[in-house]
């Protein structure tokens, strides 16, 4: 039963082996179904690189690791990239020089009350709101790349990931349709952590109660009143959120103290 393999953890944290995970099956299998990579898609790989490689919060020795295979891609005359390449890179080179992404992919945050369920997917949102959060308390992260100063560079880049890459093809029609509904709106770096969040949870109402739902992970409007009680406020008797103690919340949630390292190794 999962009884013995199951880790404990605190669903008001967020866990570095689930982001690392999350990478790990990225530029293992996700990339794997892609022989080549070329013309927008290398453009969206690029990017996708760029950002992580500037603001994933994550130990040195990862870090390092993106910043590695950022400098290669981009110093790369190719117009177009075998992913055996990639693959090469992320496993010989790296490890040679000691960089460093875990070997293998074990969820905490994320893990299912099945194999089937949670997991990658639940790693991306985490990720992608991870950076929208890092992007707003360092606004210059992005400084001297190809998405200086556009508030919607993290959006932008998640939007052409998961369009592109994503191995659930019905997730990247449902988010473009939502990007190209309202994506253009955001403003702000901040705006773009708020809309990532309101997007989370019109999925999340989407899915309530679909094949896709862990029984012991309910979908649910997030957060719940018992990890923000001052996010949840009533007007005229109908629930309202305060967006200002939301985006406070986010940005304690996601943030770098709050990214326990439990369990890497
Ligand atoms: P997830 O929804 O993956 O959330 C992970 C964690 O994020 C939660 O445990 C919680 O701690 C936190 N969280 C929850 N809500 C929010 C919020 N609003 N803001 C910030 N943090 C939050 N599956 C489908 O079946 N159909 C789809 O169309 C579909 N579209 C998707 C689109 C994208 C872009 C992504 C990344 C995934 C999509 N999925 C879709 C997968 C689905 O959304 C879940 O990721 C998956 O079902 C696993 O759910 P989960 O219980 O781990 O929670």
């Amino acid at each position: 039963g999962i009884g013995e393999m199951w880790k404990e953890f605190d669903r008001s944290k967020v866990y570095m082996v689930d982001l690392e995970s999350g990478l790990h099956y990225l530029l293992r299998v996700e990339l794997a179904t892609h022989k080549t990579l070329e013309g927008e898609e290398l453009k969206t790989f690029k990017d996708f690189v760029t950002v992580v490689a500037k603001l994933f919060p994550g130990r040195q020795s990862v870090v390092k690791l993106l910043e590695t295979l950022l400098e290669w891609l981009v110093s790369l005359p190719l117009d177009k990239i075998p992913y055996d390449a990639i693959l090469d890179l992320a496993n010989n080179k790296m490890r040679i020089s000691g960089l460093y992404l875990s070997q293998r992919v074990q969820w905490v945050g994320c893990q299912g009350s099945s194999t089937a369920l949670r997991g990658y997917p639940c790693s991306l949102w985490t990720l992608f709101h991870v950076l929208t959060v890092q992007a707003a308390s360092r606004p210059d992260a992005l400084a001297n790349t190809a998405l200086e100063e556009d508030p919607l560079a993290v959006l932008q880049t998640m939007r052409r990931y998961i369009g592109t890459f994503f191995g659930c093809s019905e997730c990247g029609r449902h988010f473009e349709a939502m990007a190209q509904e309202s994506m253009s709106q955001v403003k702000s770096l901040e705006k773009a952590v708020l809309w990532l969040w309101r997007k989370h949870n019109q999925v999340n109402t989407r899915l309530a109660g679909s094949m896709s739902e862990d029984p012991m992970f309910p979908k649910t409007q997030w957060p719940t009143p018992d990890l923000c009680p001052a996010c949840h406020e009533e007007q005229e008797g109908l629930h309202v959120w305060n967006e200002g103690m939301v985006l406070t919340f986010l940005k304690q949630h996601y943030g770098t103290a709050n990214i326990s390292p439990k369990y890497t190794s």
